[in-house]
């Protein structure tokens, strides 16, 4: 017998016990996407690397360290380690500056980063995410962080918290990358390998560092200042506050964290990011932020944009923990020929069912009920003279005697 092969370290099999969360997470972006006026959108999985480098762009770790690259006819091809690139490419491609703005996409599907496996952390990981283009005005900032908050409660995900922050535009941060390095000076020799990479290439970054010894420098009083102080130019000042009086009036709550800068190189105004409290340390589910430049620097016309993406898996060990997956009804009868019928009754009528197959005693058939389901749908000797069935909440132990046609409006 041939030695056993394993699936690759970073990847999982996703197994049919998991997939009712998965349809459930798909089905919900479809209809909470579309009903926002987003059509889905199917890029290849693999792209030119040339795209990733521009689009990404060639200082951020995704494009240094992480990508899957390799070589066909002499040409350089990597897996989407994100879909923005990819849909931008397609944007441009398909000419879809022609159409009436804003053009709304959304997305799902694996995405491919060669990263250090940990709790959270995988090698082919699945996103879901939107992107809305040529719309400059903060509603659409709104309305895209609106989306995933929206997308995220449709999963009964809503302990979450929301943290914005804006970058400003190029000019502003011009001015505020030339203070930080100033202020940071002094510290230089102290800051992490990376982060003095970063000093030279892209300074905005370092506030992103998750090394404790740099993040204890960020909170040294004068660097703290200059972090905490408002760089950003009037406009985008504006921009700002108008992006926080519009998820004041939609119920949103949010905070502003200054250090948010997120790690791909071409986020203008606002970034966004939305963390659970029962993640561990990889918190993230939600990652997005504003565009301006992308289109147009991938060679398209310039055209704004703005988006998020998900980590579905980390979706997943949420819901998880927060929806069991249980049935709506467990059918618990000691006639075989009765239960057949009532399921069938139930199944027709979209209610998701099981019974007992066996015939086991009542008080066996109502425990393995309370385990799998949310209600029990009793069918005893008295129910069936009076043409009834009694319905327990599993939950409540409420229980009520009703008839058919009510029975199904209790069980949706
Ligand atoms: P992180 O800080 O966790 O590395 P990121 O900034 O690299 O996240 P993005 O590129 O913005 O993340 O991707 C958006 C979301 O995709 C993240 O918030 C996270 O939920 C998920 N994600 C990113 N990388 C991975 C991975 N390797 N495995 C699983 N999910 C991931
Ligand atoms: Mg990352």
């Amino acid at each position: 017998m041939g030695n056993m092969i394993k699936v690759q370290k970073g990847t999982k099999d996703i197994l049919p016990q998991e997939m009712a969360l998965w349809h459930k997470m798909e089905e919900n972006a479809l209809r909470v996407f579309s009903n926002a006026g987003y059509g889905e959108i199917r890029t290849p999985i693999f792209e030119a690397t040339e795209l990733f480098a521009r689009g990404v762009g060639d200082t951020t770790d995704i494009v240094n360290k992480e990508m899957y690259t390799f070589e066909k006819s002499e040409r350089s091809l990597t897996l989407r380690p994100e879909n923005t690139a990819g849909v931008v490419r397609s944007f441009i491609e398909n000419g879809m500056h022609r159409l009436s703005a804003p053009v709304k996409l959304w997305y799902k599907g694996p995405m491919f980063r060669y990263e250090r496996p940990q709790a959270g952390r995988q090698r082919q990981f699945h996103q879901v995410g939107v992107e809305m283009f040529g719309i400059k005005d903060a509603t659409a900032d709104a309305e895209v962080i609106e989306l995933a908050v929206s997308y995220l409660k449709s999963l009964g995900l809503d302990d979450l918290e929301v943290e914005i922050n804006s970058l400003g535009c190029p000019e502003c941060r011009e001015n505020f990358k030339t203070k930080l390095k100033e202020v940071l000076k002094p510290y230089y020799n102290e800051l992490c390998e990376d982060c003095q990479t970063r000093y030279e290439k892209n300074p905005l970054r370092l506030l992103d560092c998750k090394v404790p010894s740099c993040k204890e420098i960020f909170e040294r009083p004068e660097v703290k200042a200059v972090i905490q102080g408002d760089f950003i130019c009037e406009e985008c000042a504006k921009h700002f506050n108008e992006l926080k009086s519009y998820l004041d009036i939609l119920g949103i709550k949010y905070s502003v964290n200054k250090l948010l800068v997120r790690g791909l190189d071409y986020y203008n105004r606002t970034v966004f990011e939305i963390k659970s409290n029962n993640l561990g340390s990889q918190n993230a589910v939600c990652g997005g932020g504003r565009y301006d430049t992308l289109v147009g620097n991938l060679g398209g016309q310039p055209t704004c944009a703005i988006g998020f993406a998900m980590g579905m898996e980390r979706l997943y060990s949420l819901m998880n923990e927060v929806n069991e997956d249980k049935l709506d009804a467990f059918v618990v009868c000691t006639d075989k020929k009765e239960s057949l019928k009532l399921v069938k009754y139930l199944r027709d009528n979209d209610i998701k069912t099981d019974f007992d197959f066996t015939g086991k005693k009542f008080t066996k058939q109502m425990e393995k009920a309370a385990k799998v389901a949310k209600f029990a749908v009793i069918l005893g000797e008295d129910e069936v003279a009076n043409n009834t069935v009694s319905v327990k909440n599993l939950e409540t132990s409420e229980q009520v005697a009703v008839s058919r046609n009510e029975l199904l409006n209790i069980l949706r």
